[in-house]
């Protein structure tokens, strides 16, 4: 076998795999050397499953020996430790949760295992998915591969920077408002989250339930595709799960991008946005040009309502879901609790980090009664107004473009002591989550040797048409081919 298998992208692996070029022991083992001999310097993972990985590297094997193969059979996959795994810690970056073994699989999870993919073990995360830089988790910051003083990204930025060093092939991520594209974006590598609905969270823990949403984070958008056919669909134990059918995200990704119209809404472009990114996402834009699309300027005039309603529906809605976090039944249980009350307040003041508690109060808060009306209800009334701009904008467009976040990679520490500079951070990517709709972000060149991400938002249920536009460009450019040189 070459020692060159990490720069190849899933779909190649998966070809060389089925031609018997190697097999997936063979493969499995390379990754978990990369992984175990960047641990230290990246810190991408909370867990690594060696043994687990390498008994499913070989139940692959001899799926693709029997001709029984599925679309991910013996690839190698890192899933976000948001995802229960049965038998295997699954802490969700925080240390309430670092002795929870879960008894079950998340039906994401199940999924992957049913295809025959290998599961190299769990990454990094921020705690409860809180956060924009992966600085939250009690397992200690993640380092951007491209730059080891910047943060990846959050919450997904294990999972973005196991991908960006090729240390996996492929690799899960959530996204409540921002956490798979922002820290896809901030690593240089592809990420799509689906329309809500479209991924079962059952087993994924809860952060903000009407807002989550898992999704695939790969080097291209045709792997995001492989990912995404395995992840997607019904699923009777998520009530919020869609019954539609789910389409060959392969099969159209190739298809002609002439004739299609991009929007560029002009609140992306205005100010906040720096001057060498908003460069890097034009340059992108006359690629779509050159390929053939259409492109006119869209407005969407309640984006500068989204951070603040997001920020009132998300603690909110955690602050209910981890009201189960109570040192009872699962997870950090204080010493010696006097009595239950005093188990409740400890177990959960030792097991929650600051910015846990930071939203649990704002949520409890704008819940409790006589607020409700003034805060939640009110954010649920903008969040309709968010939604129905996209409604408007899809009426005259195909897809929507521009920046996935306002700068590239900031330094770690860089604003960790300044929430509201954070919360800008993911400034683009909420409104899509408020909305429901389906965002990607694809790698569109560098400023100051940290990349930067192009993001894409295209209707309901619409993914094929952000893969195929994904693919398109891709095909045309080579920044989702760049690997940090260390990890090259
Ligand atoms: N950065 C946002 C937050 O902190 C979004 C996180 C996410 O998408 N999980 O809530």
């Amino acid at each position: 076998m070459s020692n060159d298998m990490h720069s190849k992208t899933i779909s190649e692996l998966a070809i060389g795999l089925r031609n018997g070029d190697f097999s997936s022991e063979e493969l499995t083992r390379s990754y978990l050397d990369r992984i175990n001999a960047s641990q230290e310097r990246l810190n991408a993972f909370i867990t690594v499953t060696d043994e687990q990985a390498m008994k499913q590297a070989q139940a692959a094997d001899q799926r693709i020996t029997a001709g029984d193969s599925g679309i991910l059979t013996g690839i190698p996959i890192a899933h976000k430790d948001i995802f229960c795994t049965d038998g295997v810690r699954t802490s969700c970056g925080s240390k309430m949760l670092d002795p929870f073994i879960a008894p079950y699989d998340a039906k994401v999870i199940e999924n992957f295992q049913n295809d025959g993919a290998v599961m190299l073990g769990k990454t990094n995360m921020d705690e409860f998915a809180m956060g924009s830089s992966n600085e939250t988790s009690f397992y200690g910051a993640v380092k951007n591969p491209w730059a080891l003083d910047a943060v990846p990204g959050g919450s997904s930025g294990g999972s973005a920077a196991a991908v960006a060093a090729r240390i996996a092939p492929g690799a899960t991520g959530t996204d409540t408002g921002g956490s798979i594209r922002q820290p896809a974006a901030l690593c240089g590598i592809t990420g799509i989250k689906p329309t809500y609905g479209r991924v079962s969270r059952y087993g994924m823990i809860a952060y903000a339930s009407s807002l989550d949403q898992a999704g695939p984070m790969a080097a291209s958008a045709e792997d995001c595709a492989m990912m995404l056919q395995v992840m997607a669909g019904f699923d009777k134990r998520d009530s919020t799960s869609s019954e539609r059918d789910v389409p060959d995200y392969s099969a159209d990704l190739s298809k002609d991008l002439s004739g299609m119209k991009i929007g560029l809404p002009k609140e992306y472009f205005g100010e906040g946005l720096d001057g060498d990114v908003a460069k890097v996402i034009e340059t992108a834009i006359d690629e779509y040009k050159k390929l053939g699309a259409e492109v006119v300027e869209i407005s969407l005039p309640n984006t500068h309502m989204a951070v603040p309603t997001y920020y009132v529906v998300a603690p909110a809605e955690c602050s209910s879901n981890l009201s189960r976090m109570d040192g009872v039944r699962f997870g950090h249980r204080c010493e010696d609790p006097k009595d239950l009350e005093d188990l409740y307040k400890r177990s959960r003041g030792e097991g929650f980090g600051t910015e846990v508690k930071r939203r649990i109060l704002i949520g409890a808060y704008a819940l409790s009664s006589g607020y409700y009306d003034a805060y939640y209800l009110k954010a649920q009334r903008v969040r309709n107004l968010i939604s129905e701009d996209f409604k408007q904008a899809f009426e005259k467009v195909d897809l929507i473009m521009g920046p996935t976040t306002p700068t590239p990679a900031f330094n770690l520490g860089e604003k960790s002591d300044d929430p509201l500079a954070m919360y800008l951070a993911d400034i683009y990517t909420i409104a899509v989550n408020l909305a429901g709709l389906p965002g990607m972000s694809l790698p569109a060149g560098f400023v100051n040797d940290r990349p930067i991400g192009l993001q894409l938002i295209g209707n309901y249920f619409e993914e094929s048409r952000l893969l195929n536009a994904g693919y398109k460009f891709q095909q045309a450019t080579d920044w989702h081919q760049k690997i940090p040189g260390e990890f090259a």
